[in-house]
């Protein structure tokens, strides 16, 4: 699916929060409701304009860190790249690239980046496949909101979610526990 960069994220499934896995136990889900504005970034796809460049290396070690360390929106099912000349091969695993590639081109779940004070970017975890391997370049403000993501900035509440504005009553699904 295409949406233009920063434009106001609006995946329908999606409208009544972000869903945060708790990357390390993958058990724990905090859903995040209206706590900041949204901003598209990186919703590439094949015929619709997107901009190609070098990305500094710094941004690009950042974002993979970035992809590592948040999961978001995982229950949404499998992003495909269009942009890559050959369709996704079902005998190969989804999550790992192929052959040529860095990144895999299919991808699960969003990450979300801190920018100016309640406006986070949204992007979808195959970003780092469209940068890597397809040379996007986001627009400026998201590689230095990007560069400027400290990710220990966590919140009181939530502090094994790398992502600030986790707020305190965010609704927690713990599947242990349940
Ligand atoms: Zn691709």
């Amino acid at each position: 699916m295409f949406y233009d960069d920063l434009s106001p994220y609006a995946y329908p499934i999606t409208e009544d929060g972000d869903v945060f896995t708790e990357v390390g136990t993958g058990t724990r889900f905090v859903t995040v409701r209206g706590a900041y504005r949204r901003l598209n970034i990186g919703w590439l796809e094949a015929g619709q304009p997107w901009t190609a460049g070098p990305a500094p290396a710094e941004f690009v070690s950042k974002l993979l860190t970035v992809l590592e360390e948040q999961a978001v929106n995982e229950a949404l099912g499998l992003h495909e790249c269009d942009l890559c000349p050959t369709p996704p091969d079902d005998a190969h695993p989804w999550h790992k690239p192929r052959p040529g590639l860095r990144r895999a081109g299919v991808g699960t779940g969003e990450i979300r980046v801190p920018g100016a004070p309640g406006t986070a970017y949204a992007a979808p975890s195959l970003i780092g496949h469209y940068v890597l391997d397809h040379g996007y370049l986001p627009p400026r403000e998201f590689v230095d909101a990007v560069l400027a993501f400290d990710l220990r900035d966590r919140s009181a509440a939530y502090p094994s979610i790398a992502f600030p504005w986790i707020p305190d009553d965010a609704e927690l699904y713990d599947a242990l526990v349940d």
